[in-house]
Parts: C-alpha cells; sequence; structure tokens
C-alpha cells in the first residue's frame, strides 16, 4: 500500500521540520509550503491525502486558504492552531476542516487526529455502517439499541442514546456544540443547555468519574468528542 501523502502548511520552519520527521519515521510521506499561496499550488499538484494546515500564514488567513482549497477538495483538513483561539477553531470546523490541533502539541496527539481524519474519510460511503461500537467497557449495540459497561445494560433518554449514537459515530473527532445541536435538535434549535444537561447526564452513567471524563472529552469552548481508545491513568 501506498504511504499516505500530507501536505504541511506552516510558515515556522521549527514546526515544520518536527512534523515532518516525525511524520517519516511513521509511515507517512510529506511534503511543505510555507504560505497560503503556495499551499493551494501544491494541494492542486500533488493532491495530498490529508493537509496540515496552519492557520497563521504570512500572506493569507489559513481560514482563506481552507475556503479555496474546499470549493474543490473534501481531503480531510486538520488546522493547526494558537491555544486560546476557540472561534477560530469553531469557524475552522464549520468551514469543513475534519479537526484541529493546538500548539504546542505532541506526537501521540497529532498522530492519533491523523489517523482519525484518514479513516474517517476512506470510510466515507465506502463500507456499511458498523452494528456496534466499543471503546474501553462502554459498548454500543447499535442494531439493538442497547448500551452496556464493563458488561451491565445502561438506561438512556431517547435523547442521551442520540447523543452517545452520534458522537460514536464520528469517534475521535471533534463536534462542535452547533453541528450536535443541528443532529439532535434540527435547523433551527437553540439547545445549547440542554446539549450540557444531556451530557452531564450521559457522563453520570458512563464516567468513573464525571468531572475527568474518559469517554467522552470536552474540548472547551469548541465541543465534545468521543474517545477512540480507553487510555488509562
Ligand atoms: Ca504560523
Amino acid at each position: 500500500m501506498n504511504k499516505p501523502l500530507i501536505l504541511i502548511v506552516e510558515d515556522e520552519g521549527t514546526i515544520s521540520h518536527f512534523m515532518a520527521s516525525m511524520l517519516a519515521s511513521n509511515g507517512y510521506r510529506s511534503v511543505k509550503a510555507e504560505s497560503g499561496k503556495e499551499a493551494l499550488a501544491m494541494a492542486a499538484s500533488y493532491m495530498p491525502d490529508l493537509l496540515l494546515l496552519d492557520l497563521g500564514l504570512p500572506d493569507m488567513d489559513g481560514i482563506e486558504a481552507l475556503k479555496a482549497l474546499r470549493l474543490w477538495t473534501d481531503k480531510p483538513v486538520i488546522v493547526v492552531s494558537a491555544r486560546g483561539h476557540e472561534r477560530e477553531k469553531v469557524e475552522a470546523l464549520d468551514l469543513g476542516a475534519d479537526d484541529y490541533i493546538t500548539k504546542p502539541f505532541g506526537t501521540s496527539e497529532l498522530l492519533a487526529r491523523i489517523r482519525t481524519a484518514l479513516r474517517h474519510s476512506q470510510a466515507t460511503g465506502a463500507k456499511e455502517a458498523p452494528g456496534a461500537f466499543a471503546v474501553g467497557d462502554l459498548r454500543i449495540d447499535l442494531e439493538k439499541r442497547v448500551v452496556s459497561l464493563s458488561g451491565r445494560e445502561v438506561h438512556f433518554t431517547p435523547i442521551e442514546y442520540r447523543l452517545l449514537v452520534l458522537l460514536s459515530r464520528h469517534a475521535g473527532k471533534v463536534l462542535t456544540h452547533d453541528f450536535i445541536i443541528r443532529e439532535i435538535w434540527g435547523p433551527y434549535a437553540n439547545e445549547s443547555q440542554a446539549l450540557r444537561v444531556n451530557m452531564a447526564n450521559i457522563r453520570r452513567k458512563i464516567e468513573a468519574n464525571p468531572a475527568e471524563p474518559r469517554y467522552i472529552l470536552t474540548e472547551i469552548g469548541v465541543g465534545y468528542r468521543m474517545a477512540e481508545e480507553y487510555t488509562g491513568c
């Protein structure tokens, strides 16, 4: 199988160098662009399998580059953003970015984002939805509509169940508050409060310590992410 090709769009040499060597040692090929213009040209000529897009570029806003890309390609884009720029992350996700990572990030975090984005992009439309989802001791049987924790059935309200299924379908990927609310309550809903309450109830039922969730992670100011792997502490 061909190694996936990743386009690194980053003007800071130390970061792009770190990314490139980390990708090379983990089975990926990469090419580098240092500006928005160069990124758009290289995306078209190399047709990478995934893009890592820094939002702070010298010649144009990374958001503008993302918009231009999304006119013609649906390849996964992971935006690289500075800490605290939650609005920018949400905007990028709404404009079709697949995920984001916040500087400074570690190797395992970046690799996990890349694996998830590539897997979701390859899975779309290819095969049927799986009949079950499992992570750690949590199991969702999508055919029987039964959720169990360590083999014991846990009961959820219909809304809670739909939230769990939605998050599990996108496991590993961040979902914005707006996206979740649209999917569960419809396009004109304003249910931030209901979302918070339902998530708190779900966590009470599945998390050993709801204040430090390990199945459904909070992305502050952005949304929620279902864990793909359960990491013991
Ligand atoms: Ca930058």
